[in-house]
């Protein structure tokens, strides 16, 4: 808790146009550092497709490859690892919603226990989804010699093309776990950007192989609000002790 709320003092604020780029993992009733209740991402959703003009929601991929034009203080949509509970406690949501998100998918891991099937990402992408990477086999890039990172990276990318039929040029690292010689290999296997799990506001100018991102928790209205603004979140220890206290 304090290393979160000193984290948070040190993110600088923004000069100019910036984009605070929003992680989730898994939509359900449990309580770990990766999920959030339904309830609350819904919540969490509601409110952004309720003041769609202000933070405007923009699609990441579009705004870091420099498709459409920064927003002053926009937010953008993530969520990793295509877990079924975020099919089955988040799809309706973000359709009602209508507001840009993208779903990073480990290939070979659709299928397998609590994970997506491969339909249900198609369904994901029917919706409105956008579809981007994730390895196929969610592996720490850093560890995969040149022809496992090949496979992982460019097979990934040829998976997910095929299942949809469409392109995929987005890209989100594995646990974030990245060096030089990995976000290379993203660039050369055909990805215009790609996503980490460093905090901070992502930038137009910036390297777009390199996006930040802050994971959000489990976390009441206030502190998201305080969260997609992204300055000093003191109001995070007051949600826990309304949680702690029911
Ligand atoms: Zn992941």
């Amino acid at each position: 808790m304090q290393r979160t709320v000193r984290a948070w003092s040190r993110m600088p604020l923004p000069r100019g146009p910036a984009l605070m780029v929003l992680g989730y993992h898994r939509i359900a009733e449990r309580d770990d550092g990766l999920t959030v209740r339904p309830s609350t991402f819904a919540a969490h959703i509601g409110w952004l497709a309720a003041h769609r003009a202000e933070p405007p929601v923009v699609d990441v991929e579009n705004a870091a490859a420099g498709a459409e034009e920064w927003p002053w203080r926009g937010v953008a949509l993530t969520i990793d690892d295509a877990w079924a509970d975020v099919y089955e406690n988040g799809l309706e949501v973000l359709s009602r919603a209508a507001i840009p998100v993208t779903l990073y998918v480990p290939s070979e891991l659709l299928g397998t226990a609590e994970y997506m099937t491969h339909a249900q990402v198609r369904e994901c992408a029917a919706a409105g989804i956008s579809i981007g990477g994730h390895s196929r086999s969610h592996a720490d890039l850093r560890r995969c010699d040149d022809a496992s990172l090949e496979r992982e990276l460019r097979g990934c990318r040829e998976d997910l093309e095929d299942l949809l039929g469409a392109p995929v040029t987005g890209f989100a690292y594995p646990f974030g776990h990245v060096d030089g010689r990995v976000r290379d290999a993203v660039a050369s296997a055909g990805y215009t950007t790609a996503i980490t799990t460093r905090r901070g506001w992502a930038r137009p100018g910036r390297d777009p192989l390199c996006v930040p991102r802050s994971f959000v928790a489990d976390v009441g209205l206030s502190t998201f609000r305080a969260t997609v603004r992204g300055g000093l979140n003191v109001l995070r220890a007051a949600d826990a002790l309304r949680v702690n206290t029911g």
